[in-house]
């Protein structure tokens, strides 16, 4: 009999980690009660502690970073406003034009570094008063990063940015999918984000390993405007306490280990950039590597290659390739990589 297969190196996404035992057994114990009812007691738990870590009043559990990010993008603006947002924002880029289809708003999409805006970029792109414009109603920043490569902001052009935003009384939302990924790589902290942004999506199903859902952060009355359009988007929820326990249950346990997937990141890198057929490796910041083959290295092969060797990764554009280090990947999976990587072509 052939030696069992290997569970495959999945770096596609950090949204592909299962709950471990710790966390089904969370799972399994919460307490629940009907959410539309607002009686499910570890949903208003998980939603106060995720609002507390960032300094914010209130909270709201959806089932998704694009629910979470398009509610509060409705509820700051109106037809005929217009967001600001790096190009390649994933609001605008990924989440199939829903500002156009939900809030019926305007783009303005400025090239960042990186994905990263200045506070000179977003001054310069609010519209003056006049009939024929939009009216800039929201600044909406992503940090990390993700087509940046899971770039991070610096503290200092984070305070410039809400400077402009206040000056021009203008609301300032964070797509926070990876957050503490930021949070974690640069040594910033989750309370003076709160001061900050007036708005903070965060992904519970990425980096920090539960199965499904995300939180909105903000002001008491920001969020009961937004429970009213999770409605409306259909998203009122029943016993959803079983899920918001994972949520929980990976904000208590699985923020600071974020680290080692940052490490991770790094040896993978590391690896690719010695590879003859490897042009060149965006440096990561956190968890997400994005790399280009040589013209001579067709994507496809690349990626056949390694699936051969039971290791998934996704192309990211013409000879771009995505890996992602995530909870469910170790130095034992990390060591058959590279292996896969020094044998590509032989
Ligand atoms: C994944 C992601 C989202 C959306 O999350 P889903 O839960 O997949 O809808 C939003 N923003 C960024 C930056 C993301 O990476």
């Amino acid at each position: 009999m052939p030696a069992p297969a290997l569970p495959p190196v999945d770096l596609r996404s950090d949204t592909v980690t299962r709950p471990t035992p710790a966390m089904l057994e969370a799972m399994f114990g919460a307490p629940v009660g009907d959410d539309v009812y607002e009686e499910d007691p570890t949903v208003a738990r998980l939603e106060a502690a995720a609002a507390a870590r960032f300094g914010l009043a209130a909270g709201l559990f959806c089932p998704s970073g694009t629910m979470t990010n398009q509610i509060a993008i409705k509820a700051h603006t109106e037809p005929l406003s217009e967001v600001i947002c790096e190009q390649t924002a994933h609001v605008y880029l990924w989440e199939v034009g829903g500002i156009a289809f939900h809030s019926g708003a305007s783009v303005a999409l400025l090239p960042g570094e990186r994905g990263r805006l200045t506070a000179a970029q977003v001054e310069a792109a609010i519209r003056p008063t006049n009939v024929h414009y939009p009216t800039t109603r929201l600044i909406c920043l992503e940090n990390t990063h993700n087509r940046g490569g899971g770039s991070c902001y610096a503290w200092p052009e984070l305070v410039a940015i809400a400077d402009v935003a206040r000056r021009h009384q203008l609301p300032l939302h964070l797509d926070g999918a990876r957050v503490f990924n930021a949070l974690v790589a640069t040594g910033q902290r989750s309370e003076d984000y709160g001061q900050l942004f007036d708005s903070i999506s965060v992904c519970l199903s990425k980096g920090l390993g539960a199965p499904v859902g995300s939180v909105l952060l903000g002001s008491a009355a920001f969020i009961q405007k937004c429970k009213r359009l999770r409605k409306a988007f259909g998203g009122g929820w029943r016993q959803a306490g079983y899920l918001a326990a994972a949520g929980l249950y990976a904000l208590e346990n699985n923020v600071d280990r974020l680290a080692d997937d940052h490490a991770r990141a790094a040896r993978l890198a590391a690896a690719l950039a010695r590879q003859p057929y490897v042009a060149e490796v965006l440096a990561p910041a956190t968890n997400l590597v994005i790399f280009r083959l040589h013209e001579s290295q067709p994507t496809a092969a690349f990626l056949a290659h390694l699936a051969a060797h039971g290791i998934k990764a996704s192309e990211f554009g013409p000879q771009w390739v995505r890996f992602v280090t995530h909870l469910d990947v170790d130095d034992a999976g990390l060591a058959r990589v590279e292996a896969a990587l020094a044998a590509v072509g032989s």
